[in-house]
């Protein structure tokens, strides 16, 4: 019978994803900062919360605020 002894020094590789530069990233922060913006005009600003005055705004999301479940009337 064979055994094989594992050495206490080799610790399993662990493979780290490579590192990612600013430069690669700040398209993705716009889009992500992009898709809050959205998520915020669609869900949250309405009635007195609302940053934008009047209801231009509302109409333009209001299907989309319906479709999503988000109350608003
Ligand atoms: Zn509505």
């Amino acid at each position: 019978m064979s055994s094989e002894a594992v050495s206490a020094t080799s610790a399993p590789e662990v493979a780290y994803p490579a590192p990612v530069s600013l430069g690669a990233l700040w398209p993705w922060a716009i889009f992500a900062l992009a898709l809050l913006l959205l998520v915020y005009f669609v869900a949250v600003d309405e009635g007195a919360a609302s940053v934008v005055p009047g209801m231009s705004l509302h109409e333009w999301v209001h299907d989309g605020r319906h479709l999503l479940g988000f109350p608003c009337h």
